[in-house]
């Protein structure tokens, strides 16, 4: 077994060595777009080009949904036994784990997390994703109705036919994994639409689906730059199904986009504003103080479970906003190839500026800036920004109200648990919270009237793929991981049997 690489050097030798796709997979092959129009794939570590990749638009789409409704038709994938789909699913995330250098080095060469994040977080996750709904999909059994005893009432689950999906750039190849994985092990056939800041990763592992067996036309991967190829998709009248994460501005237009079309049932994975509520007598408070600093620097802040609002209990203020700070200290930007780092670059110059603007917006509106709230480390060429704190923050603020997408904390104080719900719960997001008390009754009755479809008791950002992830209100509709997420992925039929 070859090592792993240990050092940045090794790390950028690799990168040097390595050879970038970037093209289209339609129909189990790589392919220009029908326009040949291509974009730059630009690192946001040090600004470098990557690759060019194809940029798809309507032609593609329509050849790409065309291809995979053939598939789909034809039922080489979609009837197939769940058994047999369970192991070509399982060889996808070996082939996932086997190439796990490789493609943490594209992801971190592409939207510029750190390695060592993307090495032991985002491939295995990936990789677990679809070995978990492969294992799942041979114990899954339908329903008998209830019936007289002349009739028989079966209810079944049948793959919906062609999935869009449309996935973000934060955790590019895990996205894309949380719908891949419930999507084919139901049987369907997939078009994926990797984000423009981060298609690489998608990319490649279209070609070791095929690889690990999966017929040619079941997954076709479809970059594409701006709006073009992602609203093709939406407004598709033969894709059934669009699931996406990503923003709830991009949601809340591709709702439109499925009543302007065929009405396609739609999965909405979107933005969150998460509430972190500390109480004073939380059991233990360098440990949330500790959690509460990573819940606002891991992956540079852009994730949208971050713990943006940290609503902290009066009485402790001073005293936990210092040891937050300190805590602070142990996260710092830097090279995302040295395997030292825990905070890496911003995915882009655009997104840079909005974390900028956000801090500016904060300062204007009168919060007061404790620690970062610039950026950094500009003579990379790349983006950084130091992790921000902002106190004396009201809930109306803008920095307490918009999803920031970067490393920029604002605390908010409150007395007692009426308030800090009152507070947790005045946004117009619902995705995650989390609740430190060592009061039992007291974290219930918190968890239980916070708007959230993931909550959390004294740690922060629990879960696995046994648990459903989704949101409340404007955090979106559905579930991603869990049996849950097959729901999305399946028509429900009821055959109704006359005996006679
Ligand atoms: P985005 O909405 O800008 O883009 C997401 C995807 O949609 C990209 O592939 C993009 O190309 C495409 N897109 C954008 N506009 C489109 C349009 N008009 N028609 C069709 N496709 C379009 O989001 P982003 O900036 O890539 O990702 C960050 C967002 O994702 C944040 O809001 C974050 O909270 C959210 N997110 C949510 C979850 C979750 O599970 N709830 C997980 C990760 C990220």
């Amino acid at each position: 077994m070859t090592e792993l690489p240990n050092s940045r050097e090794q790390w950028e030798t690799m990168a040097a060595e390595l050879t970038i796709n970037g093209r289209a997979f339609i129909n189990g092959e790589y392919t220009d777009a029908a326009s040949g129009d291509t974009f730059e794939c630009r690192s946001p570590i040090d600004n470098r080009v990557l690759a060019q990749v194809v940029s798809c638009d309507q032609a593609d789409v329509d050849q790409a949904v065309a291809n995979a409704r053939a598939t789909f038709e034809a039922g080489c994938w979609s009837r197939m036994a769940p058994a047999a789909r369970k192991q070509v699913m399982i060889k996808l995330a070996g082939l996932l784990l086997e190439h796990k250098e490789e493609l943490a080095l594209l992801e971190t060469l592409d939207m510029g997390k750190p390695i060592s994040d993307s090495l032991s977080v985002d491939i295995p996750a990936a990789a677990r994703s679809l070995s978990w709904s492969g294992e799942a999909i041979d114990k899954v059994y339908d329903e008998i109705a209830p019936t007289p005893e002349n009739e028989i009432g079966m209810i079944t689950r049948e793959p919906i036919g062609v999935v869009g999906a449309i996935v973000p750039w934060n955790f590019p190849l895990l996205m894309a994994c949380w719908k891949l994985g419930p999507a084919l092990a139901t049987g369907n056939s997939v078009v994926l639409k990797p984000s423009e800041k981060s298609p690489l990763t998608a990319i490649r592992i279209a070609e070791l689906a095929i690889e690990a067996g999966l017929p040619k036309g079941v997954l076709n991967v479809l970059p594409g730059f701006g709006h073009t190829a992602g609203k093709a998709l939406a407004l598709h009248n033969d894709v059934d199904t669009l699931v996406f994460t990503g923003s709830t501005r991009t949601a809340k237009q591709l709702m439109v986009y499925a009543g302007e079309s065929n009405m396609k049932r739609i999965w909405l994975e979107a933005g969150g504003k998460s509430p972190n509520i500390v109480f004073a007598d939380a059991p233990d408070l360098r440990a949330a103080a500790s959690a509460a600093a990573g819940a606002i620097c891991f992956n540079q802040g852009e994730v949208c479970t971050a713990g943006s609002r940290l609503l902290v209990e009066e009485n402790i203020h001073d005293e936990f906003v210092a040891m937050v700070i300190e805590e602070l200290q142990q996260w710092k930007p830097g090279h995302p190839l040295d395997p030292a780092t825990n905070v890496g670059a911003i995915v882009d110059q655009q997104q840079l500026q909005t974390v900028l603007n956000y801090i500016e917006a904060g300062k204007q509106d009168g919060a007061l800036l404790q620690t970062g709230g610039t950026q950094t480390l500009s003579e990379t060429g790349g983006y950084y920004v130091q992790p921000t704190v902002f106190t004396g923050v009201s809930n109306k603020m803008r920095i307490a109200q918009e999803e920031i997408f970067g490393s920029v904390l604002s605390v908010i104080t409150f007395n007692g648990e009426e308030e800090a719900v009152s507070i947790a719960n005045d946004t117009d997001y619902g995705l995650a919270a989390a609740v430190w008390s060592q009061d039992i009754g007291k974290a219930h009755r918190v968890a239980k009237r916070l708007r959230a479809g993931s909550v959390w008791v004294n740690h922060y950002d629990g879960g696995d793929m046994t648990a459903p992830f989704g949101g409340y209100k404007q955090s979106g509709n559905g579930r991603d991981k869990s049996l849950h997420a097959f729901d999305k992925y399946t028509e429900l039929k009821a055959t109704w049997i006359s005996l006679g």
